[in-house]
């Protein structure tokens, strides 16, 4: 691996998008465009054919000896959150482009024909809604559910799409659902502290959590905070901080498990200091790869929402924003990735992904792999998120080794 390469690589996607509070390439925006076109021109130098899908993921091409092998698929995301980071979505790309040059530096025709993809729109910063190229190459974008949704200024989806010349009702054409797919792999910062603080090098990731999400309004009594008595009062925050309280205790009690839940979401209405709340809505995300896991959570928060009811008197009201199901990933190929970390004499782990990745939908169309680097402290979606490129070049010589084995 080409240390140096890789860095060029990296510097050369970030200069768009670049300012002193972070990387702003948002989805499906001019700097998302503009830096898909940089990953073109740097594929084409390298004698690979770019294909843009209906969706707008980018498909560079590297043809392979036997034209009727299923193709080998590397992919990751150049867009970023508000205010991003240069790591996150990058490396997974900027790791491709390096496995297709150091291959061509060695004249290496592989076999099975290989793609390196750049995922558009998979943070959901913009619109609320991730991992939407992948989505769409998996056969599950939502017209319906997509023609809803908008931008804080307002823009639609459609509206979006539209602006970057994509036509919204095409868009399902992206779907590869059905097609012979040898195998997806995807490399990407761990945005969490495991492998750092159990110094290891890679994760092999073996499942994906998935978000279950409610939004809980607490109803109660807004009165006067100096003439409405302590026992007359039918305070709404006070119910919120018992079931936020009753979040961490659940998630703490499943953490052998593996599941986490947050409560990063409470507003108080009507908001003044000298009334008592009458209203509180709180948002909570409770996350893991066991599914029974998260109910328990979730039955817990219920029981304390019917024992509020009866001593405080309060209404309380829920409903799921979203409940996905977590993503097991292929047994075969987590065993494969780890037994090339054996031969390589990385130091590696499996472990599962807090965090949604195109990965995750790649999952359901084809055999796939993820493995993680390590990331300075686990800083992640913030403009000081670091991960080495000495790091990075473990990921590149991991995965290429694991790409010609699986020729
Ligand atoms: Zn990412």
């Amino acid at each position: 691996m080409n240390i140096k390469r890789i860095e060029d690589t990296l510097n050369e996607f970030n200069k768009i998008g670049y300012s002193r509070h972070g990387m702003n390439r948002l989805a499906f925006t001019k700097e998302e465009e503009k830096v898909k076109r940089v990953l073109i021109e740097l594929c084409e130098k390298e004698g690979m054919e770019a294909r843009i899908d209906h969706c707008g993921n980018v498909i560079m091409i590297k043809e392979g000896k036997n034209p009727n092998l299923a193709p080998v698929i590397i992919g990751s995301h150049l867009d970023t959150v508000y205010n991003g980071g240069q790591y996150d979505g990058s490396v997974g790309v900027g790791v491709g482009v390096e496995i297709i040059c150091s291959i061509n530096d060695r004249n290496i025709q592989p076999e099975r024909r290989v793609e390196l993809i750049c995922f558009v729109g998979e943070e959901a910063s913009r619109f609320g809604m991730g991992t939407i190229g992948s989505s769409a190459m998996a056969g599950k974008f939502d017209q319906e559910v997509m023609s809803r949704l908008t931008d804080q200024e307002g823009v639609s989806f459609p509206k979006a799409v539209e602006n970057v010349e994509l036509d919204f009702e095409t868009i399902r054409l992206a779907s590869r659902e059905g097609e012979r797919i040898h195998a997806f792999f995807e490399v990407h910062i761990e945005q969490g502290p495991v492998l750092e603080n159990h110094q290891k090098k890679i994760g092999v990731v073996t499942a994906i959590a998935a978000p279950t999400r409610l939004k809980v309004t607490i109803v109660g009594k807004a009165s006067h905070s100096g003439t409405t008595p302590m026992n007359y009062r039918k305070d709404a925050l006070l119910g919120a901080s018992e079931i936020a309280l009753t979040v961490e205790e659940a998630a703490k009690l499943e953490a052998v498990n593996g599941t986490v839940a947050t409560v990063g979401q409470c507003s108080v209405f009507p908001g003044a200091m000298n009334v008592v709340p009458g209203r509180a809505e709180m948002k909570i995300d409770i996350r893991g790869t066991n599914v029974e896991s998260k109910q328990v959570v979730v039955l817990k928060l219920l029981e304390c929402f019917k024992d509020l009811k009866n001593r405080r008197h309060l209404d309380i009201q829920y409903e799921y924003l979203v409940d996905k199901a977590p993503v097991k990933l292929d047994t075969k190929m987590i065993n494969s990735l780890s037994t090339t970390c054996e031969e390589l004499g990385v130091p590696h782990l499996q472990m599962v992904s807090g965090a949604g990745h195109d990965a995750m939908n790649m999952a359901s169309i084809c055999p796939t792999g993820l493995l993680f680097i390590p990331c300075k402290e686990g800083l992640s979606h913030h403009k000081n998120e670091f991960a080495s490129i000495e790091d990075i070049a473990i990921g590149a010589q991991v995965l290429e080794h694991e790409i010609l084995k699986s020729m």
